[in-house]
């Protein structure tokens, strides 16, 4: 998930030599005082909802969740010396196929959207684990849930526990309209096995095979998933894959392939899949589902306008095909709704979640309307380790601090992403081709000529993230071109943290 070629390592080294003294300056934010947490934060964390309906989380109380004083670099060199050493042992013991493994840097121990290395260095996380700790890692809500279902049930097989029934629930509560009250979840572990799940309910239960994607999707690497999945680095040398997948274009404005004069790339992108569903001798003549990302992640951080989802639904209805809205990244509260698709009103027949819903742990899932789910056969797809209890407990959690009206998550990733944005179009840079996203999903689009378009170099986004790495700030790319770089952190993530961040990433773009 992080564009190959960038010679980390390398790049981090020298950046971090030529730019230590810059470091030092002080930054054009104001010195933020460390914070500690006070007995009221704390009570207002840990406290019953009734305490809690009162008080406000203040941004001082979300700074406690911190690490203070990041970032901050301790160490003469960057990586430091132990981080380095366990870089080499990881590369000789675990395979490198994982998406972020090359970037050189260790993680020892994480609180709230800060972590620090081996070596004392704290760092900033603008990437949340890609989009997955939605309420900043180790939360004391979540740990405390955690310590108290290990000491109770852990792992139930796939037999019913109540901690899985009660998650079942809360998951059919907090689901878009179309699903909300009337739907059946099937757990996985992470995010491709709900897709793997997706593609072969919505097989099963239309009796159809094919399935249509779209260019710059990312929806897993094993099988039916990584056969949805479009960028090269997943799918070179794997071939063959499930067969019957139609890959149509995204509404990527940005760079759309087609005219865009007479109509929007929403309308062009959306009617061709309606073309491609209800025409004869298009060969998409068996088609199961569209699976779609409402908000593309690994692709760009691409957020299309609602009428997008708005036309494919009713394409789907026309054509009798499911209609899946993959959430596993954009979901859990992460654009400002719980689910990206309700941005657009659309009820989709089935939604894969993941990431952010497990955020520490590893929880992942389809949801489907339930006069679906009635037609999989019983016992027709066992998953040993599906819904762990200890899981299944920190999800809940996770939902509940998501939905806290005290904490306000939803609405403060709608107002800080939209400032952020702000900050980030102010920077100015000439590099800046495109800042998009909704919520606290954000792209900045690197180019490096804005009229041409021409992406930003590798070279040159391994020195911008070398740059900031070396400074104490973690951001990962993505994008067709790995130039797009994102700003995904915690919900949580206090305002001090988020701008200090970003003025690091200002200050490396203009060593570009
Ligand atoms: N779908 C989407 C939209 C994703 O972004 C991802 C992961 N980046 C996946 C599916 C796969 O999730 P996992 O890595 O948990 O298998």
């Amino acid at each position: 998930m992080i564009s190959a070629n960038i010679g980390w390592t390398k790049r981090c080294r020298t950046v971090f030599h030529e730019c230590r003294a810059a470091a030092s300056r002080p930054s054009r934010l104001t010195k933020l005082s460390a914070p500690s947490l006070s007995v009221a934060a704390m009570r207002r964390l840990l406290n019953p909802e009734s305490d809690r309906k009162a008080m406000t989380m203040t941004e001082t109380d979300l700074e406690a969740l911190n690490f203070p004083d990041a970032p901050k670099m301790v160490s003469a060199e960057f990586p430091g010396p132990k981080s380095a050493d366990a870089l080499a042992q990881s590369a000789r013991t675990e395979s490198m196929a994982r998406g972020a493994g090359r970037a050189p840097v260790v993680i020892d121990r994480a609180f709230g959207v800060t972590f620090k290395d081996p070596d004392g260095n704290t760092f900033i996380d603008l990437s949340a684990g890609v989009g997955v700790s939605s309420v900043g890692r180790c939360h004391p809500k979540v740990v405390a849930a955690m310590r108290e279902q290990s000491e109770v049930l852990m792992h139930a097989m796939e037999v019913n526990s109540t901690k899985r029934t009660e998650l079942a629930t809360k998951i059919s509560e907090i689901m878009p309209e179309g699903l909300r009250g009337d739907c059946i979840t099937f757990f996985t572990q992470g995010g491709s096995d709900a897709l793997e799940a997706a593609v072969k309910f919505a097989k099963r239960v239309t009796g159809r095979h094919q399935i249509i994607a779209f260019h710059g999707g990312y929806h897993g690497v094993w099988n039916a998933s990584v056969a949805l999945t479009t960028g090269t680095a997943y799918r070179k040398g794997y071939a063959p894959f499930m067969g019957g997948v139609i890959h149509a274009p995204y509404p990527y404005a940005y760079r759309f392939p087609f005219d865009t004069n007479q109509k929007s790339a929403e309308q062009i992108a959306g009617e061709y899949v309606d073309y491609l569903l209800n025409t004869p001798y298009t060969a998409a003549d068996d088609v199961a589902a569209v699976i779609v990302e409402p908000v593309q992640g690994e692709g760009g951080y691409v957020p299309p306008a609602p009428e997008f989802l708005q036309i494919l639904r009713k394409a789907c209805d026309r054509s009798g095909a499911l209609l899946i809205v993959d959430e596993v990244q954009a979901g859990a509260g992460r654009t400002g709704k719980m689910w990206a698709v309700e941005h657009s009103g659309v009820k989709p027949d089935m939604l894969t979640f993941g990431k952010g819903i497990g955020g520490d742990v590893p929880m992942a899932g389809l949801v489907m309307r339930s006069d679906l789910a009635a037609k999989i056969p019983d016992g027709s797809v066992p998953n040993t380790f599906a819904a762990n209890s200890v899981s299944a407990a920190v999800a809940l959690t996770n939902i509940s601090l998501l939905q806290d009206p005290s904490l306000g998550l939803l609405d403060r990733a709608r107002s800080l992403g939209q400032e952020a944005k702000e900050y980030i179009q102010g920077l100015n840079s000439p590099f800046i081709g495109e800042v998009r996203g909704l919520g606290l999903m954000i792209g900045i689009e690197l180019v490096q000529d804005r009229a041409t378009k021409e992406p930003l170099s590798h070279e040159k986004i391994g020195e911008l993230m070398g740059y900031v790495l070396s400074h104490g700030v973690m951001m990962v790319p993505c994008g067709r071109y790995g130039n797009v770089m994102r700003v995904m952190p915690s919900l949580t993530i206090p305002r001090s943290l988020l701008f200090k961040a970003l003025d690091i990433f200002g200050r490396g773009l203009s060593t570009l």
